[in-house]
């Protein structure tokens, strides 16, 4: 595989296998290939050709477990397609994770014990706080309590 598509590979998935979600910090991941390198291997009777399948879009991060167990092991259950979304929406969900929060709604509930100064919800950056929105604050003895504060960027 070429480096900027392993270096895409890792990057995209979090450090993370696609399937179970587990972090490389607690279990090697591996590169697998959604169509096997090999005509005879894994949905390798797909009809993608053999010099197009060490890429990023055929492959996907793994553990041992889930590459070797489970999409591997039942290929039936773990078709090219399903394999495919799979990791489109791991990819999804990593994005996700990384994004600060720009938006509220709900319920927001902030307990403080203690302190001079409390702020229910501190912003960073510019946030939408939406219509009914609740933002409870349960700071008994607190001096003085912002329900929200937009803009602070000590801290
Ligand atoms: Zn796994």
């Amino acid at each position: 595989m070429k480096e900027s598509d392993r270096k895409r590979l890792h990057d995209l998935a979090g450090g993370r296998c696609t399937i179970c979600r587990m972090p490389a910090s607690e279990v090697p991941l591996q590169e697998a290939h959604i169509v096997s390198a090999k005509a005879d291997g894994p949905r390798g009777d797909d009809p993608l050709p053999l010099n197009q399948r060490d890429t990023y879009e055929n492959t996907l991060l793994a553990c041992a477990n889930c590459h070797h167990g489970i999409i591997d092991k039942d290929v039936e259950q773990w078709p090219v397609a399903r394999l495919h979304a799979v990791k489109a929406e791991h990819e999804r969900w990593v994005r996700r994770l990384n994004e600060p929060v720009s938006e509220l709604s709900g319920n927001v509930n902030v307990r403080a014990t203690g302190g001079d100064d409390v702020a229910g919800f501190r912003a960073r950056r510019p946030t939408l706080v939406k219509p009914g929105t609740n933002i409870n604050v349960d700071a008994t003895g607190v001096r003085r309590v912002t329900g929200v504060e937009i803009g602070g960027s000590d801290g």
